[in-house]
């Protein structure tokens, strides 16, 4: 079953009664050459495991299916499950979770479902909970890889360098765990129904280690200071995290002692320039 023919997918919908719900991100791909793609920039074969967040009616799940050794898909929306009965049955090596993603125990998954297989990621992402799904699936490191399809904003910010308008801290947070790349662009118009805005496809290799040697908390401690005010310098941004161990002058011979100009804003440093922040700031604070 083709099930980004417009008229498949209407048939199918309409013999189920289904309603699109705003809430829940419903886009659903009507174009077979992106979750072709998709499944593909995701590098599944027999040895991997997929988790899929949010299928849908499967379309993505299905070519996920045919290289994967065995996909799990979560899927919030309760009037899918008798869709995705449908859809999926031809295909053994896939399961159906029904419920929330950010209610699921992602460690307790991974060992039930997925291990031994190498587990990845391969998801067209509900966009209303792309940010705390990453973030999640990124710090349980257990994921060899995380292709998803996100908003194009998102997937910028994600793989943004140091010193440019979408570099933040959810850059920061993603370049510590994976090296990410924005792998191709989706248009709005191949989703029914169309979004506002276009999308894009990452591929977010997970780290093994991290590429900088820090206390993690301290490190992203430092990172939320150094973003706290965006129009501000360094040192006055900082004082938002660090006020309460610092005074200004101190927090600037920090600065100054890392070899970062006096009037450097946060956006400027690099994820190895936040790492020698946060242990100068760490040493000073004993
Ligand atoms: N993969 C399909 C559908 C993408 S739309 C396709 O590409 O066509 C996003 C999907 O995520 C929808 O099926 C929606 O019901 C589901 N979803 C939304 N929030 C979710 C959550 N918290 N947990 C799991 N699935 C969710």
């Amino acid at each position: 079953m083709d099930l980004c023919d417009i008229n498949v997918l209407r048939a199918l919908l309409g013999r189920h009664g289904f309603r699109f719900s705003k809430s829940m991100g419903q886009n659903f791909l009507i174009d077979a050459n992106v979750p072709r793609a998709i499944a593909e920039a995701c590098g599944a074969d027999e040895n991997t495991g997929v988790l899929e967040i949010g299928p849908g009616v499967g379309c993505l799940t299905q070519e996920l299916c045919a290289r994967a050794g065995r996909v799990v898909s979560v899927e919030l929306d309760r009037a899918l499950v008798p869709v995705l009965n449908e859809t999926m049955a031809p295909f053994e090596n896939f399961k159906l979770i029904s419920g929330d993603i950010m209610k699921t125990d992602i460690d307790a998954l991974v060992d039930a479902e997925i291990a031994p297989l190498r587990p990845i990621v391969c998801a067209n992402l509900p966009y209303n909970i792309t940010s705390p799904v990453l973030t999640a699936l990124v710090k349980s490191r257990r994921f060899s890889s995380i292709t998803v399809l996100v908003q194009r904003e998102v997937a910028l910010r994600i793989a943004a360098r140091a010193g440019t308008a979408d570099y933040g801290a959810f850059s920061l947070l993603m370049q510590y765990y994976t090296d990410p790349q924005i792998v191709f662009d989706v248009p709005r118009d191949v989703f029914l129904p169309a979004p506002k805005v276009d999308s894009a496809v990452v591929h977010c290799i997970c780290r093994k280690d991290p590429p900088v040697d820090v206390d993690e908390q301290h490190f992203f401690r430092t990172v939320r200071g150094g973003f706290a005010l965006r129009r501000k310098t360094l040192a006055n941004s900082l004082m938002n995290e660090f006020g309460s161990a610092f005074s200004k002058d101190e927090l600037a011979a920090v600065i100054s002692a890392c070899g970062f100009d006096a009037n450097i804003r946060g956006e400027r440093l690099t994820i190895s320039d936040y790492a020698a922040l946060s242990n100068m700031l760490r040493e000073r604070e004993k």
